[in-house]
């Protein structure tokens, strides 16, 4: 008989690892994740030779505390949001409840990879390891908007986004999430196929723009980056509205880290 056909076939898995954490219950977890070890079992050393070629992996966790018996809920994130099939989620509540969650490698000693991102407590076990490849990368895609309800949190969201895309933390990447943390409550969803940014002068700025928004160059176009030595400016337009941000003189790192309300000057178009 053929597998596919034994819908009651029972699967066996036996984890090759398990999660050691200072994060001991669900409810202490960050919403982006957290610094982690995975412990691999001795049987499994050996399937880690080259692993330290990779920087980011994904792990497949067995969220062993999770309710099995759920098929639909209110995401996690919003209470306001109507009730989802949990395959449209990745809520920890599922019938198996496999985790998965891309990681950042940050080293590895002996049997221990250490990572960032992992949203697993001390104890999880752990089903498996798979690398992250470029390959594995999609631009645009178009998921629901299921946005947080804390604005701390989309402040979070926006710049563990930002920061897998421009790579590093710097005066462009914090504008940038405050920018699009701004535009995300008055215009809505920043990578919706109508929204249009400009952006001239920094680089940084445009680049970490360019990776929150999805927005492309073409199909449809989307962005534009003009050079210029003179201040920072954005425009965002969607239908019959356009703002203009132009970041204000003597900005720096510390000021747009501390002082959010105060980095841009804005101009309704
Ligand atoms: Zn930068």
């Amino acid at each position: 008989m053929a597998l596919v056909e034994n819908h009651a076939l029972p699967v066996t898995l036996k984890p090759i690892g398990v999660v050691e954490s200072s994060m001991k219950s669900t409810g202490a977890i960050p919403y982006t994740g957290n610094w982690a070890k995975v412990r691999v079992f001795p049987a499994y050393l050996p399937a880690m030779h080259r692993m330290t070629e990779h920087s980011h992996f994904w792990i497949l966790c067995w969220f062993h505390e999770a309710d099995r018996s759920l098929l639909r809920k209110i995401p996690g994130v919003n209470p306001h949001l109507p009730e989802y099939g949990v395959f449209g989620l990745r809520a920890a509540q599922r019938p198996n409840p496999i985790g998965l969650t891309l990681v950042d490698l940050e080293k590895v000693e002996g049997d221990m990879l250490y990572v960032s991102g992992l949203d697993a407590v001390d104890g999880t076990p752990v089903l498996d390891i798979k690398p992250y490849f470029e390959s594995d990368i999609v631009f645009s895609p178009k998921p629901p908007h299921i946005r947080t309800a804390k604005y701390h949190l989309r402040e979070r969201d926006f710049h563990k986004q930002a920061l897998a895309h421009h790579g590093e933390e710097c005066l462009g990447l914090e504008l940038g999430v405050q920018m699009a943390l701004i535009i995300d409550t008055c215009f809505g969803k920043i990578q919706a196929p109508d929204l249009q940014v400009t952006v001239t002068g920094d680089p940084c700025l445009a680049d970490v723009l360019q990776g929150l928004t999805r927005a492309r160059l073409a199909n449809p176009a989307r962005f534009c980056y003009r050079e210029s030595t003179g201040a920072a400016t954005v425009t965002w337009q969607k239908d019959d509205k356009a703002v203009k941000f132009r970041v204000r003189p003597g900005v720096d790192l510390t000021a747009a880290r501390e002082a959010a309300d105060d980095l841009f000057d804005f101009e309704v178009l």
